[in-house]
């Protein structure tokens, strides 16, 4: 439902990243799944979850769903230490273990470097042909006609950095994650209470607005996203300022809410 309401193009979701066999984690999947066959998908999908996802779901796929048009490929997460779980041109996803009261992971995504692009005016004074512009664009020198290089400003585009987001829920206050995800454009950390429980939060394996804000503030990230509140804070201001005196770049995330990566 929130995928349609935010006009999402159901035929661009080809995997499915779960963290952990919570129901507030999964119960939405049936439904999506089911939803899916009904309008009609022939490409498979690919759930990444812990392996006994497979199990659960088959007798709910047998009885609801036996004349589904495409295939389900389930994939099992493993929580042993940070591994590459899927890789296209573009993109690479990483799990990592983090700590909860079932197993769960972490995931990484992470932009793979692009080459430079070729300026245009320079194409045209040098006459470059096609394969010295691929060399340009692999980081080879140029060398002109004087025999001399030139400069590489004159020659290329850098590239835009590569951006990278980490999402983190849910866990306990987990500093081991922190050269994880060291350095990354955007991080979204669970903080499922304020400080004043930081036991219940250890107790139930949840972190607080304050601990998510340090692992933000240590791991050196450039913005946080805040979520997965407890129910009972009706008013999200006190978590917002505790985090905001450890991390100011934090920001409370509330259903439907957009984020670019900012680079
Ligand atoms: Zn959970
Ligand atoms: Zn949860």
């Amino acid at each position: 439902m929130q995928l349609r309401k935010n006009k999402v193009n159901f035929s661009k979701i080809n995997h499915i990243f779960l963290s952990h066999l919570h129901g507030d984690h999964i119960f939405g999947l049936m439904g999506l799944i089911s939803t899916f066959g009904l309008l009609g998908r022939r490409s498979a999908l690919h759930i990444h979850a812990h392996e006994d996802l497979k199990g659960l779901f088959e007798p709910h796929l047998n009885y609801f769903c036996s004349d589904l048009p495409y295939q389900i490929v389930f994939h099992n997460l493993t929580f042993d230490g940070p591994k590459i779980i899927y890789e296209d041109k573009k993109v690479t996803v990483e799990s990592f273990p983090l700590s909860h009261r079932v197993p769960t992971c972490g995931f990484l995504f992470k932009e793979k470097p692009k080459q430079p692009n070729v300026r245009k005016e320079a194409i045209h004074k040098y006459q470059l042909q096609v394969r010295e512009i691929v060399a340009l664009k692999e980081g080879h020198p140029f060398i002109g006609e004087d025999g001399k290089m030139v400069p590489e400003e004159e020659l290329i585009i850098p590239a835009p950095r590569p951006a990278s987001y980490a999402f983190c829920s849910d866990t306990r206050y987990l500093r081991r994650i922190i050269p994880v995800i060291e350095g990354v454009d955007l991080l979204y950390h669970e903080a499922t209470f304020g400080h004043e429980l930081k036991d219940l939060a250890k107790s139930t394996s949840h972190t607080t607005a304050k601990q998510a804000a340090t692992i933000a503030r240590d791991a050196n990230v450039g913005k946080l996203l805040l979520g997965h509140f407890s129910s009972r804070y009706r008013d999200l201001k006190p978590l917002e300022e505790e985090a905001k005196a450890v991390f100011e770049k934090t920001v409370m995330v509330k259903d439907n809410d957009v984020f670019t990566i900012e680079r």
